[in-house]
């Protein structure tokens, strides 16, 4: 991952959102609701576009924020703590950016703080500033862990993600139950593979499935 790279991607996205006015986007709406056979001005969907619009701005609100500004604002002196920090089960939603169907999943993150630990809802705010965008897992796992990396300087970072990718589940080839795995582990986590299966210990992610 390219940190750069990302953040002019992620400007371009946000400039390309501001250029686009919410009456066009409610009109597209209107235009998919037609394409599928529907009739945008009966009872029923006269407020949809409306609606799905202000649901839109919610499920993609992460472009509109910096989610290492979360980790710069704040964080505690740890007085001599170095052993690691886990947070499991941090329950996230995204969108896939292939289908622009749901990904429900959780996120485990550990790291090995330096001089600096931060609160648990920094943590969970990180992960909802990427997941509110439209995503692939494997980026939004790198971009956590590159996150809190470049922000809190850990010695090690890991961040592991299961989720269900709806647009598997209920489309395509159907597969009920089927979650995917995926990691990044940075510095000590990376390369010492005892402090890696402490992290995978302490979220033990054999015993759950996302949900
Ligand atoms: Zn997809």
């Amino acid at each position: 991952m390219h940190p750069e790279g990302q953040t002019v991607k992620q400007r371009t996205a946000v400039n390309t959102r501001r250029r686009v006015g919410r009456r066009d986007a409610e009109e597209a709406i209107r235009t998919l609701l037609r394409w599928a056979g529907e009739d945008p001005s009966r009872e029923g969907l006269r407020d949809t576009p409306k609606r799905v619009v202000s649901a839109y701005a919610d499920w993609f609100s992460g472009y509109s924020v910096d989610p290492g500004a979360y980790l710069r604002r704040t964080f505690e002196e740890v007085e001599g703590y170095d052993e690691m920090v886990v947070l499991r089960d941090i329950a996230f939603e995204s969108f896939c950016e292939h289908h622009m169907a749901p990904i429900i999943g959780r996120a485990h993150i550990g790291y090995l703080p330096t001089d600096r630990v931060v609160g648990i809802s920094k943590l969970a705010r990180v992960v909802d500033g990427f997941a509110r965008r439209f995503q692939v897992q494997e980026k939004l796992t790198a971009q956590i862990a590159a996150c809190i990396n470049e922000v809190l300087k850990p010695r090690g970072v890991g961040v592991v993600i299961d989720a269900v990718h709806q647009c598997m589940t209920t489309r395509g080839v159907h597969k009920r139950g089927v979650s995917m795995v995926t990691s990044s582990m940075l510095g000590t986590f990376r390369k010492d593979g005892s402090t890696r299966a402490e992290f995978l210990r302490f979220i033990d992610i054999e015993r759950k499935g996302a949900s």
